[in-house]
C-alpha cells in the first residue's frame, strides 16, 4: 500500500522553525516544482500563519491563499483550523464560523484539518458541517496527548464520532512529538480496523522518536504522513520529506515521490533558510527530551524560559516544569495545544512566582473552569475550582450555543472605521480585532528581517545584541523583551515608570495594560477589578487590595509594563 505525503513547508515547518515568517513572495518561485511532485497535499494556511501575516508581515492572508491557489494547479491545499476558535483564540459565534469556512473554501482550501484543544466534538461540529457542505475534504483531528484518562479506546471512540459527522479522514495530531512507535502502531491499527477513514499521522521531532513512529505507523497501515522538506525539518518541525521518502522506497509503503525532484526543491529551501536564519531560535532546532518528562512542546519550553527571565525568576524554571503537570491535572488533563497550552503554561508560571497556587488566575482559567472551553477530558479538581470561581455558574452545553451572532456587529464596526473593502476583511477583523484594525487601516509595515549574528566570540558590541524577540509557542507568537538581571532593582520600567512608589498597586507580571476600569477619584472596594493586564494572550484582572480612592493612574491602555511597575495609587480611606 502506497503512503501519501503532505508537505508542511508553507505552514507547520516554518511555524515551528522560522517563527511563521515565510513571505508569500518567497513561496511562489518554487510552487511550480512542488506542484509536479505528487504530494497528497500542501499544508499552506491556517494555524499561526494568519496571525503573523497581519501582525508582522503586512500581508493579507486571504490574498496569500488566492496566490497559492492560482499557482498550485494540481496539488490540494490544506489548512489547519481550530474548530470553533477558527484562527483566533476564543470561540466564535456560528455565523462567523460559517462565513469563515465558506470564504476559506472559496479562496482555495481543499482540505480542512479541524481540531479542538479539548477534543470536544461539539466545538468542531459547525466547522465540519459547513466544510462538508462546501464539498471540501474534511479531516477530523484527534489532539493526541498522554494522561491517565487518554486511552487508545477513547481516541478510537472519538474517531468514530468524527466519522459519524462524515469526516473524510482522520488526523492524529501529535503536536508535542509524544507518540511512541508502539502506541502509534496500535492506534493506527485500531483506526483502520474500526473506521473506514483514511488515517494521517502528524507529528514533530521534538522528542526524537518520530521517524521511528512514522515507520511503525506505516506498518499499521497509515495512509498519509506529514513531512517537511529537509532544510526546514527536524527539531520542533516534522521529519524530513526526503528521508521518509527514501526510507520507504522499494517497500510496500513506497510513496512514489521522486527524490531527484525533491532535491531540486530542497536546494531552493536551503537558500530560503539562509535568508530566514535570523528567525531561527537554536532551541527549536534541537531534540529536547524534556518533553518526555513534562509533555511540554519544545517551543513552549523556550517561551517559559523567556517568561521567567522577564519575571526575574529563572531560578524557578524547574519548579515551573514540575508545576505544569499539576495544573494540567487540576484542569482535567486538557491536551496542550492552542489555546490550552498557553492557559496551562502561564498558570503554572503564576502559581510558582506568586508563591501561592491560584492566587492570581487568568480570566481564561476562570472561563475554563466554568466550562466555556468545553468538556474537560477528566473531572476538574473541585477544591481548586471552588477557590477560583466559587459558586459562579458553570455551563455544560456546547459553549458556542451561548454566543449571539456577531458577524453583523463586526461588519458594522469595520464599515464605520472605513476598513472593509471585501467580505473577508470582516473575518480578519473578527479574528484578531486590535491587530486587524491596524493592518486593515494600512498602518502596518512589513517587519525587517532580523540580523544574523555571526562570529560572536570577538564581538563585544552589546548594542548589537537584540533584546526584543518574538517567541513562538505552539504556533502563537509572543513578543518578549530580554533584560539584564537586576533590571527591576534599577527601577526603570519600560514606559518610563520610575521605581516603586510606596503603596502603589503594581503589575504582578510583564504584560500589556488591556483595560483600565477606574478613573482618578473613583472609590473602590477591596477586590474591585481596577484594570486588566494581558500577559501572553491571557487576561488577568487586577484587584484593589483595599478600600480606597484612586488617586493617580500611572499607565494607559496599551502600555507595556514589567513586573513591579506601578499601575495606580489607591489611597486607603482611613488615611
Ligand atoms: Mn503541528
Amino acid at each position: 500500500m502506497k503512503v501519501k505525503i503532505t508537505e508542511t513547508a508553507f505552514r507547520d515547518a516554518h511555524q515551528s522553525l522560522l517563527a511563521t515568517r515565510m513571505r508569500t513572495r518567497d513561496m511562489v518561485p518554487i510552487i511550480e516544482e512542488m506542484d509536479k511532485v505528487g504530494y497528497h497535499a500542501i499544508e499552506a494556511w491556517g494555524g499561526a500563519t494568519f496571525d503573523t501575516c497581519i501582525r508582522f508581515l503586512n500581508e493579507d492572508p486571504w490574498e496569500r491563499l488566492r496566490i497559492l491557489k492560482e499557482n498550485f494547479t494540481e496539488t490540494p491545499l490544506q489548512m489547519l483550523l481550530r474548530g470553533q476558535n477558527l484562527l483566533g483564540y476564543k470561540h466564535y459565534a456560528d455565523d462567523i464560523v460559517t462565513k469563515f469556512v465558506e470564504k476559506s473554501y472559496e479562496n482555495g482550501i481543499d482540505i480542512f484539518r479541524i481540531f479542538d484543544a479539548m477534543n470536544d466534538i461539539r466545538n468542531m461540529q459547525q466547522s465540519i458541517k459547513v466544510a462538508k457542505e462546501q464539498g471540501a475534504h474534511v479531516q477530523g483531528t484527534i489532539s493526541y496527548t498522554i494522561s491517565p484518562v487518554h486511552t487508545i479506546d477513547k481516541f478510537v471512540e472519538f474517531a468514530k464520532e468524527l466519522e459519524a459527522l462524515e469526516c473524510d479522514s482522520i488526523a492524529i495530531k501529535d503536536m508535542a512529538g509524544l507518540i511512541t512507535p508502539s502506541v502509534v502502531f496500535e492506534l493506527v491499527t485500531r483506526l483502520k480496523e474500526e473506521t473506514d477513514l483514511l488515517v494521517n499521522l502528524h507529528s514533530h521531532c521534538t522528542s526524537g522518536m518520530t521517524p521511528i513512529s512514522y515507520y511503525a505507523a506505516c506498518q499499521a497501515g497509515v495512509d498519509i504522513l506529514d513531512t517537511a522538506i529537509s532544510p526546514i525539518a527536524w527539531g520542533t518541525s516534522q521529519p524530513p520529506t526526503e528521508s521518509i521518502v527514501a526510507s520507504l522506497q522499494g517497500t510496500e509503503f513506497d510513496t512514489g515521490l521522486d527524490l531527484k525532484a525533491l532535491n531540486q526543491i530542497k536546494k531552493y529551501f536551503e537558500t530560503l533558510r539562509e535568508k530566514y536564519e535570523g528567525y531561527i531560535d537554536p532551541i527549536s532546532e534541537r531534540i529536547d527530551t524534556d518533553v518526555l518528562m513534562y509533555q511540554i512542546p519544545g517551543g513552549m519550553l523556550s517561551n517559559l524560559i523567556s517568561q521567567l527571565k522577564q519575571q526575574n525568576a529563572l531560578d524557578r524554571y524547574q519548579d515551573v516544569l514540575e508545576e505544569m503537570p499539576r495544573v494540567r491535572k487540576d484542569m482535567g488533563y486538557p491536551p496542550l495545544v492552542t489555546p490550552t497550552s498557553q492557559i496551562v503554561g502561564i498558570q503554572a508560571v503564576m502559581n510558582v512566582i506568586n508563591g501561592e497556587r491560584y492566587k492570581i488566575v487568568s480570566n481564561e482559567v476562570k472561563d475554563y473552569m466554568k466550562g466555556f472551553y468545553g468538556r474537560a477530558p477528566a473531572p476538574i479538581n473541585e477544591e481548586i475550582a471552588q477557590k477560583i470561581i466559587g459558586d459562579e455558574e458553570r455551563i455544560t452545553c456546547r459553549p458556542a450555543d451561548l454566543i449571539e451572532p456577531e458577524y453583523e456587529n463586526f461588519k458594522k464596526e469595520g464599515e464605520e472605521l472605513g476598513i472593509i473593502k471585501k467580505e473577508e476583511d470582516v473575518l480578519t477583523l473578527a479574528m484578531l480585532p486590535p491587530v486587524a484594525k491596524q493592518f486593515l487601516k494600512g498602518d502596518l509595515e512589513e517587519e525587517p528581517f532580523p540580523e544574523v549574528h555571526i562570529g560572536g566570540s570577538g564581538d563585544d558590541d552589546l548594542s548589537a545584541i537584540p533584546t526584543e524577540y518574538s517567541v513562538e509557542v505552539d504556533g502563537d507568537i509572543f513578543d518578549v523583551k530580554i533584560m539584564p538581571t537586576g533590571y527591576m532593582q534599577i527601577g526603570q520600567g519600560s514606559n518610563g515608570n520610575v521605581g516603586p512608589i510606596p503603596g502603589a498597586l503594581t503589575a504582578s507580571m510583564q504584560g500589556m495594560v488591556l483595560k483600565i476600569k477606574v478613573n482618578t477619584g473613583d472609590k473602590v472596594q477591596k477586590g474591585t477589578v481596577v484594570a486588566v493586564l494581558e500577559a501572553m494572550k491571557m487576561e488577568n484582572d487586577i484587584y484593589a487590595e483595599e478600600e480606597g480612592i484612586v488617586e493617580q493612574i500611572f499607565v494607559e491602555e496599551g502600555d507595556t509594563v514589567n513586573a513591579g511597575d506601578n499601575l495606580m495609587l489607591i489611597k486607603p480611606l482611613d488615611e
